[in-house]
């Protein structure tokens, strides 16, 4: 094996070199804003879980029913023996979240892009992304052997011309066009202009799927996402998201139209030929919807608002830390802010040592480098949850400050 091992290391070496070498750092505790790692207790910065609910008793609660009822495995595919009730009220619960006809849940988000999109599209389409969406969508797209079109980040007049092309080709061969776009973005933490891309594929005969990951339980008056905040839900064809997010639990979901979802059962390979999620999984996650749904997922989502208002009035004045979606922080569209707030640092050793000195100060804040994001465009990001204090923002604020200061000397 000894070839083998070297080949491999010298790829590490390789990445290392670059700066953009990833080792998994093990916690001992459950997801709150302090974790146990390595022995330290650190303020946690980097988790997705918005609104505190992965450690929620709620949650827990109905994982623990869901296993004393259901057992601790699913048995097989959902087709096959393995579609439980927990996974059947997960949906019902989803649709009615929603307000689509209909729901289906998969094992990740990932899966979910993946089955969903190579489920609509052959070669005889053209797939229309843009330019910053998340890797599960990118990877679908290759996937399903449509022809990729990228336009640049958030640019209505690129995704026009895009069309056009796309509509002048369907005159002469046959096949669909889908735009696909996340709602709010998982690395810049900027949104989407929806109505626009709506008014966009309507006009030129387009599909439309969203991805809804960092919005789902955040954004609009029920807390659906971002297409609820900007009143264009029903002109979305698929609605995109994960449970493993705000919601707290794990799994991805498409929402929408019942012969979309019989078209995903009958079709998405993702889904067919994988063992269905736990029934804690699922129980976990219909109770973090209707938490969402309930006062208290309200309260949550107004305490999120107030941090991330408290950052946003500070980040303007690091100098080394730009934070591009700041003026986004004050002026949301929606009146609500994404909990998402990037810290661009450049270079990507110079993230790794950002990080690496915040964690000196015991605070968890990840350096997002290539592939994640562009090269160069290395970054920390900083994520708030409904579950830290203003006092844990404070402490934030204070770290990055003089971690600002001495950014310049960094290497
Ligand atoms: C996290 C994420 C996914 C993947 O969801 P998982 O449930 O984590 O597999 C998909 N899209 C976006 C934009 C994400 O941020």
């Amino acid at each position: 094996m000894s070839a083998f091992d070297d080949d491999l290391n010298q790829r590490l070496a390789a990445v290392r070199e670059q700066g953009l070498y990833r080792e998994l750092r093990r916690v001992d505790s459950p997801q709150t804003p302090h974790l146990q790692s390595g022995g330290q207790t650190l303020l946690n910065f980097a988790s997705n879980d918005y609104l505190g609910l992965a450690n929620h008793p709620a949650l827990k609660a109905a994982a623990i029913r869901a296993v004393e009822q259901f057992g601790a495995g699913s048995g097989a595919a959902r087709l096959i023996c393995g579609s439980l009730a927990p996974h059947a009220e997960l949906e019902e619960a989803l649709a009615a979240f929603k307000g689509t006809a209909a729901a289906l849940t998969f094992s990740t988000g990932y899966a979910t892009a993946l089955g969903t999109i190579s489920a609509l599209l052959g070669k005889d389409d053209v797939i229309v992304l843009d330019k910053l969406v998340h890797a599960s969508i990118v990877d679908a797209a290759r996937l399903s052997g449509a022809k990729l079109r990228v336009f640049a980040h958030n640019d209505l007049d690129d995704l026009e011309a895009i069309l056009q092309w796309a509509q002048k080709r369907s005159a002469t061969t046959p096949g669909k066009t889908l735009v696909v776009t996340e709602s709010v973005f998982s690395m810049d933490g900027d949104t989407a202009p929806l109505r626009e891309m709506v008014a966009l594929k309507e006009k030129y005969g387009a599909w439309l799927m969203v991805d809804e990951a960092h919005a789902t339980g955040l954004f609009g008056e029920h807390r659906r996402g971002l297409a609820e905040a900007l009143g264009v839900s029903d002109h979305i064809e698929i609605q995109m998201g994960t449970l493993g997010k705000a919601l707290g639990a794990s799994g991805g979901y498409i929402c929408g139209p019942r012969p979309l979802i019989d078209f995903l059962v009958n079709r998405a390979r993702s889904f067919i030929f994988s063992t269905a999620p736990v029934p804690a999984a699922s129980a976990a996650a219909t109770a973090g919807i209707q938490l969402v749904q309930s006062a208290e997922g309200k309260t949550r989502c107004d305490q999120l608002a107030q941090l991330i208002q408290q950052v946003s009035d500070n980040v303007g004045n690091l100098k080394s830390l730009q934070s591009p979606n700041q003026r986004l922080l004050t002026s949301s569209p929606t009146g609500a802010a994404s909990a998402i707030i990037p810290l661009i640092v450049g270079a990507e050793s110079r993230a790794v040592a950002a990080a690496q000195q915040l964690r000196e100060r015991k605070l968890f804040v990840p350096a997002i480098r290539y592939p994640t994001v562009a090269r160069g465009a290395a970054r920390l990001r900083v994520t708030l949850t409904a579950a830290h204090t203003q006092a844990d923002v404070t402490a934030l604020l204070e770290a990055l400050k003089s971690l600002d200061a001495a950014l310049p000397d960094l290497n």
